[in-house]
């Protein structure tokens, strides 16, 4: 339970005052539903303004404060245009206030002609004329304006403005509960950071430092707590201990030797599928290192051993690929393999069930769907979840909950996550690395072509295709409508389909299932030759032949996201070519990137320089949903603090694994305010 302390700020945002349903819908969509949210909501920046007695004071570009009387109200003549006050200075310099859209209506009103208005604004030039565009506020009288030079600028989601946001965040800050100190005494004497109430005010009023990390450091501290208490619920739970005798395993024909990375790594997870403390472990690979069949392998060990094994995967096209794929690999082993996904109803589902329940299943594929309510096993013994990045920490614990016996849990991922990301997602799983690509792999060409050049790509895929290659052909998915995106992969499709006929298939998230399996089954099968998509292909796809990838707009993509792309292709032995198309502009950092893309093909480095690059700027804010799993703690901040917040959790568990201390109530009452309270609840008595 929630303490009641903490109940002003998990009230929702309609209890603050002027919160309607006008309101809640662009509230939404800043994530802000809780006067939690609100109060943090943290400003992205400060203006800092000066008053000038008349624009002769003032520079172009500068932000200001000046009394300013209107002279002329001039709207536009289509009534499309901007609508322009014509104001005079003390000195009687003139500058037009202009306003776009429905602010016009406002500047009407605020603006009578002959009344002399304090202004607050960026002075800006229009041809000779000084402007201000959309002033940020307009004033009878001086006082408030000069009693706040300094004001925070909030991330907005149309239909809300400045004012209205900061007198939101003013009434969350009022009620912000006196709350129990959760960070480690000593912390402070070497650090100056304020209590967290003083933190959260003085992070809204200006730039300041201390506050904003004492806040990032709650963050990180929650996370770090959370996964430590579970890792260590996951050690008091009872597993069992499998120990494979190698029968099925000694079957297996597998087409090409094992790596030494993969023999290693199945050493790892031998071991521990052999202790009765269930396994956490992460198997860490570039795309494309062959994590498949190390999975494939640990399944056969806890069948060896008469338990059940199942494998998660995030997307049907994937489940549908590793089903078809272990089927064949183990197809010798003579095991019972099924699959399972959201799709399947009725009988096939009801004999799927049976089989789990029965243990004539020893196999199960599937989506989330093979751990929902209804799904028991006779015995399951191991878990592999694949591209675990995109699944969350509670799905994670869902699964643990899932047999009688815990069962071991082996997590697969290819994103290639900075160590400082690592310690954040994973906390403390045991991690093993596939370090080493296959023997036989030989580097992508990657190039980089503006996107007037289509013509040419084109032809040159057309050539490719002629010569028995395959290609994937990426649509980005960037409007704000899905349906947009898929109008545009479709127009894409029908465009190239119109060039080279059947050969090509389209796949998207909308497509109906059957659809989007047949076309995947044509391009697999190397019926079809191209296959045009949304980014539904970024994970595990596997058709060796293909040997071309095209991503158009590629600019929009990140360097992690870029690097998933193009391991779609080099997977086999032939040459393979990536072509990132560019859109228009791009920005320094974007060029930047691209031309990181066509350097290296390391994922590890790929992922350092994408936090470096997006650390200076360009994405500021912006986050990706994904990228990491904090909302407060900036990129810097993580890498900088993470590790004390770390140390200082696992000191707090040593002393007190119970969180029963004075300190240690107080840092539950932190895990429920960053909603990291799964963790409490495997406390007993939490
Ligand atoms: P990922 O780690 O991205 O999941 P996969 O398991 O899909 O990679 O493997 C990529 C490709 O490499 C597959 O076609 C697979 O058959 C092949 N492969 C895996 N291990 C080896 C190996 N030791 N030698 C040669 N090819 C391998
Ligand atoms: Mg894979």
């Amino acid at each position: 339970m929630r303490p009641d302390i903490l109940n002003p700020l998990f009230a929702e945002v309609e209890t603050l005052d002027g919160v309607g349903p006008k309101l809640k819908k662009p509230l939404d969509k800043l994530g802000l539903t809780r006067v939690r949210d609100v109060a943090y909501h943290l400003p992205d920046r400060f203006v800092t303004r000066r008053p000038v007695a008349n624009l002769d004071e003032a520079s172009v570009g500068e932000q200001i404060v000046v009394a300013l009387t209107p002279t002329e109200h001039r709207a536009s003549g289509t009534g499309r245009g901007p609508y322009r006050v014509l104001a005079s200075d003390a000195v009687g310099n003139i500058c037009a206030l202009t306003y776009f859209g429905r602010a016009s209506y406002s500047a009407k009103k605020l603006l009578p002609v002959g009344e002399q208005r304090w202004i607050a604004g960026r002075l800006d030039e229009y041809g000779q004329m000084l402007q201000i565009v959309h002033p940020d506020h307009v004033a009878e009288t001086s006082e408030g304006l000069l009693a706040t030079l300094n004001e925070p600028v909030y991330p907005l989601a149309a239909g809300l403005t400045q004012p209205k946001v900061a007198g939101l965040v003013d009434q969350a800050l009022a009620r912000l509960p006196d709350l129990p100190e959760w960070i480690e005494p000593g912390q402070f004497t070497k650090t100056q950071w304020p209590a967290w109430a003083d933190a959260l005010k003085l992070a809204h009023k200006g730039h300041h430092p201390a506050a904003r990390d004492r806040l990032a450091y709650d963050e990180l501290l929650a996370n770090s707590l959370a996964l430590m208490l579970v890792r260590a619920d996951n050690r008091r739970r009872k597993g069992q201990a499998l120990h494979g005798d190698g029968r099925l395993r000694n079957k297996l024909a597998l087409p090409f030797p094992l790596t030494g990375a993969q023999q290693r790594s199945i050493r790892e997870i031998e071991g521990d599928l052999a202790q009765d403390t269930p396994m956490l472990r992460l198997l860490q690979g570039d795309v494309g290192a062959g994590k498949t069949v190390v999975a494939l392998e640990a399944m056969l060990v806890a069948i060896e051993a008469g338990c059940q094994s199942a494998l998660l995967a995030p997307t049907e096209i994937l489940a549908r690929q590793h089903y078809e794929t272990l089927r064949t690999l183990a197809a010798p082993t003579g095991i019972e393999i099924a699959l399972l996904t959201g799709r399947d109803k009725g009988r096939a589902r009801e004999a799927i069930l049976m089989g789990l329940y029965d243990g004539s299943i020893d196999m199960i594929v599937g989506t989330h769907a093979i751990f929902q309510d209804t799904v028991t096993y006779r015995n399951l013994g191991l878990v592999v979840i694949d591209e675990q990045h995109r699944f969350g920490v509670s799905q994670r614990l869902m699964l643990a909950q899932k047999g009688r016996v815990t069962p071991h849990t082996l997590a697969m991922t290819a994103t290639p996550i900075p160590r400082t990301l690592t310690l954040a997602q994973y906390g403390e799983m045991d991690v093993s690395r596939l370090d080493e690509l296959p023997p036989g792999r030989q580097a992508i060409d990657t190039v980089v072509v503006s996107a007037e050049r289509m013509g040419e790509v084109v032809d040159r895929l057309g050539a490719a295709i002629a010569g028995g290659a395959q290609a994937y052909w990426v649509c980005p998915m960037v409007r704000e409508l899905e349906s947009e995106d898929i109008a545009a992969a479709e127009a894409r499709f029908a465009a190239l389909r119109a060039r080279f006929g059947d050969d090509v298939v389209l796949v998207h998230g909308q497509l109906k299932p059957e659809l989007k399996d047949a076309a995947m089954e044509r391009f697999a099968s190397g019926q079809a030759r191209l296959l045009v998509a949304t980014t539904v292909i970024e994970v595990g796809v596997d058709v060796p032949n293909a040997t071309l990838m095209v991503i158009e707009q590629a600019e929009r993509f990140g360097l992690a996201q870029l690097h998933q792309l193009r391991g779609r292709v080099g997977r086999g032995t032939a040459k393979s070519v990536c072509v990132l198309m560019r859109g228009g502009e791009l920005s320094e950092t974007g060029k930047a990137r691209l031309a990181l893309m066509r350097e290296t093909q390391d994922g590890f480095r790929l992922a350092e320089e994408d936090l470096r690059l997006r650390g200076g700027g360009e994405l500021l804010g912006t986050r990706q949903s994904g990228d990491t799993p904090f909302r407060i703690a900036e990129l810097e901040q993580i890498e900088r603090l993470l590790p004390l917040a770390h140390d200082d959790a696992r000191l707090l568990m040593e002393r007190d694994g119970g969180l029963a201390s004075e300190r240690g109530q107080a840092a539950r009452t932190m895990l429920y305010l960053f909603e990291r309270d799964w963790g409490v609840q495997l406390l007993r008595g939490g």
